[in-house]
């Protein structure tokens, strides 16, 4: 239900735009598949993506005879799900470990919502009854570890922070060793989102990633980059530069119920090869949902 209220937008647009274009063609033809590419790219579902799924339409409406527009609507919901799942029986559930501790490492550009992500999902793992600690790594950004903190206190979890400036590397080893001693489930650290100087951060990066390699065999379990979903294209830009920076695991697309152009969600996951593991459907603390396509995109239609 979630879900589907968080993707009105997204749905009224492009569900409203098909299902125009449906009942204005007699016959799937050139100009059908043109309007079709056009009501895509403007959910910005991004050009390559575009490319390939009109590609496979036109096989799949060739191969099975296909003259009814409205017939190809459901074929549209097929090779969408297939280009997003790339082959694979992708799922979005994190790598958590059923035994130790977890670590999930959080990266994005400021404003993205990677705060109040890391909330949601402190409270989500607390509602499963997992004993979670926050690691206040964004030391640069003024703000950012009180911020935390509000969200710590708000869903009761502790939060490990220095002060502002310091070695984001020493709170994360700070944190490890907290998280270990209070005998938690899941450390979930934030860290820095500033993308001006690349070389900085990919810097900061490997330094946090280091230290935390060095204290928990095999973490962190997760590197999820967090992307907003109302910036578009430009999502897309960044993700591939973060992914330069660090080998990204999973994304987590937030604001998804503040714009039409969920189509996003499909271009991330087809053009950069990560899964989309969680969207943000709104400010709340419960509002976060694991990604699920087949759900995404009959949800589109629906
Ligand atoms: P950060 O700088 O990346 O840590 O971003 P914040 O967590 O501070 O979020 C920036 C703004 O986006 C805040 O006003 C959040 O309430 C808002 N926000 C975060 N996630 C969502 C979401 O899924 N939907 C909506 N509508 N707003 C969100």
């Amino acid at each position: 239900e979630k879900f589907k209220d968080g993707l009105t937008k997204t749905r009224d647009s492009f569900s409203g735009r098909v299902n125009d274009l449906v009942a204005r063609y007699r016959k799937v033809d050139e100009d059908f598949f043109e309007e079709l590419e056009e009501i895509l790219i403007q959910a910005d579902v991004g050009f390559e993506t575009v490319m390939e799924l009109i590609e496979e339409l036109k096989m799949e409406v060739k191969r099975q005879n296909i003259q009814d527009p409205a017939e190809v609507q459901s074929v549209i919901s097929e090779k969408l799900v297939e280009i997003y799942q790339g082959g694979e029986d992708e799922t979005s559930l994190l790598n958590i470990q059923a035994e130790g501790l977890t670590v999930l490492l959080f990266v994005g550009v400021n404003g993205v919502g990677k705060t109040t992500t890391i909330g949601k999902l402190a409270h989500k793992f607390k509602v499963e009854g997992k004993k979670v600690v926050l690691a206040a790594g964004d030391t640069f950004r003024a703000g950012a570890i009180e911020q935390l903190e509000v969200w710590g206190e708000r869903v009761g979890v502790d939060v490990i922070k220095q002060g502002a400036g310091s070695d984001p590397a020493a709170v994360m080893f700070d944190a490890v060793q907290a998280a270990k001693s209070r005998n938690a489930d899941i450390l979930i650290c934030d860290t820095a989102g500033r993308l001006q100087n690349k070389v900085n951060l990919m810097k900061e990066l490997e330094k946090v990633k280091r230290v935390i390699e060095r204290e928990v065999p095999n973490a962190p379990h997760e590197v999820l980059l967090v992307l907003d979903a109302t910036t578009g294209q430009n999502a897309l830009i960044q993700a591939k530069t973060f992914k330069e920076a660090t080998n990204v695991s999973g994304i987590v697309l937030t604001k998804l119920d503040g714009t039409a152009k969920g189509g996003i969600v499909l271009a991330i996951r087809n053009e950069l090869g990560i899964p989309v593991k969680f969207v943000g459907l709104g400010e709340k603390m419960d509002d976060l949902q694991e990604f699920d396509a087949e759900q995404y995109v009959y949800g589109l239609f629906a």
